[in-house]
């Protein structure tokens, strides 16, 4: 393997999915729903399959009939009008749409300002782009992992092209608001920065945390790649149906590096997401008090077995600390814990540059069903 990605080793996602198998331990580490999506949405497929719509290669930007239902839900959730011919952009998973943007928007040498910790494609994607990351840290403040406006403001240089931008914020739970999105906004206005924003936990939101696309705000839906995923959206993230939306010009580059990096993709599942983009709002609203039920269940067990938990306000995982467990260092905790508790969970560790700043921290999903978290938690209340 070549320099630019020498350093980054095999994912962790692989490497403790594996774990688990081996040592035949609660997998929470990896962030995948153990209940697939709606039954009617995998009908769609099925019926996409046998009808032969899309076992042929789709069109290169998607099929009409997804790229104008991403639209239609941008424009019903968020009030955001999109072109579907010239706005709209399937992707294999959000994880080629963020590797396509940063292939195409990036020259050799740019900066990248990227919220750390980071999801670990973003770094292996910005090397690949031959792009240099500029991490600003989340840091805990009151139970949450917080943006520091000064310090991202102090990160931006003649060098920046672009921010990239997490919200709901994985692995945290972090949900900015609109205040701190409001800043990122200002400051990409001030800086003629590009902003890519990576909202595949859009309908993750709970509490009184809300959801604000950064493309909403003023001055930004001009300069923004916004990312969405089906797989997390639907439960299906074996499907890898993911979509982005932003002007013309930027969809055009974006597409210019997606057509050589797997030309098209999906073809059946895209019909059936965009059947899933026409679910009423009843369904969304289900999905999120469902993974809210789930967030309460977890968090509570981990707090009465010793974690600190930061309270997700977003997304389908919970950073704990384990330093009241008398431990320092989540690598080593995590590779412990299937042998001491039978459970796997993911060192934030390797989403830092500044690794000790992740060191004492350790995540896990609750995207699984109640007895299985139930079950973990009462392995987990066994470590004290
Ligand atoms: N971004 C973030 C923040 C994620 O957590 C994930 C989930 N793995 C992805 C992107 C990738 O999404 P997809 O599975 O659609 O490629
Ligand atoms: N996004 C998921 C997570 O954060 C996993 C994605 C992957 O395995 N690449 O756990």
């Amino acid at each position: 393997v070549n320099r630019r990605l020498a350093e980054f080793g095999t994912t962790i996602f692989a490497e403790m999915s594996a774990l688990a198998l081996r040592t035949g331990s609660i997998n929470l580490g990896q962030g995948f729903p153990d209940t697939d999506g709606p039954e009617e949405v995998r009908e769609a497929a099925v019926r996409a399959l046998r009808d032969g719509r899309g076992n042929q290669y789709p069109p290169g930007p998607g099929v009409p009939e997804l790229r104008t239902a991403i639209a239609a839900h941008q424009e019903r959730r968020y009030g955001l009008s999109y072109d579907p011919d010239t706005e709209v952009l399937v992707t294999a998973g959000a994880t080629e749409a963020i590797a396509a943007a940063l292939l195409a928007l990036l020259e050799t040498g740019d900066e990248v300002v990227a919220l750390e910790p980071y999801y670990d494609s973003y770094a292996a994607c910005i090397a690949m782009a031959g792009g240099t990351r500029v991490p600003v840290t989340l840091r805990p403040h009151e139970g949450a992992f917080r943006l520091d406006l000064d310090e991202l403001r102090a990160a931006v240089t003649d060098r920046t092209r672009l921010l990239l931008i997490n919200t709901p914020h994985n692995p945290t739970g972090t949900v900015l608001t609109r205040a701190e999105l409001t800043a990122i906004a200002e400051l990409a206005v001030e800086r003629d920065l590009l902003v890519v924003t990576d909202e595949v936990y859009e309908h993750l939101v709970f509490d009184e945390a809300e959801h604000v696309p950064l493309a909403t705000l003023p001055g930004m839906r001009e300069r923004t790649v916004s990312i969405g995923s089906a797989g997390k959206t639907f439960s299906f993230t074996g499907w890898k149906v993911g979509w982005v939306t932003a002007a013309p010009g930027l969809v055009a580059a974006v597409r210019s590096a997606k057509q050589f990096l797997t030309y098209v993709a999906s073809g059946p599942f895209q019909y059936a997401v965009a059947e899933a983009l026409a679910l009423p709002d009843s369904y969304f609203t289900a999905f999120r008090d469902d993974m809210l039920t789930k967030r309460d269940l977890l968090a509570t067990g981990l707090a009465e077995a010793g974690f600190g938990v930061f309270r997700p306000a977003g997304t389908y995982f919970v950073t704990t600390d384990i330093r009241p467990l008398g431990e320092q260092d989540g690598f080593a905790f995590c590779r412990a814990l299937p042998e001491r508790a039978g459970v796997v969970a993911i060192p934030n560790a390797v989403f830092y540059d500044h690794r000790e700043a992740g060191a004492p921290f350790v995540r896990f999903a609750f995207c699984k069903r109640t007895g299985v978290l139930e079950e973990a938690t009462r392995r987990l209340k066994t470590l004290g």
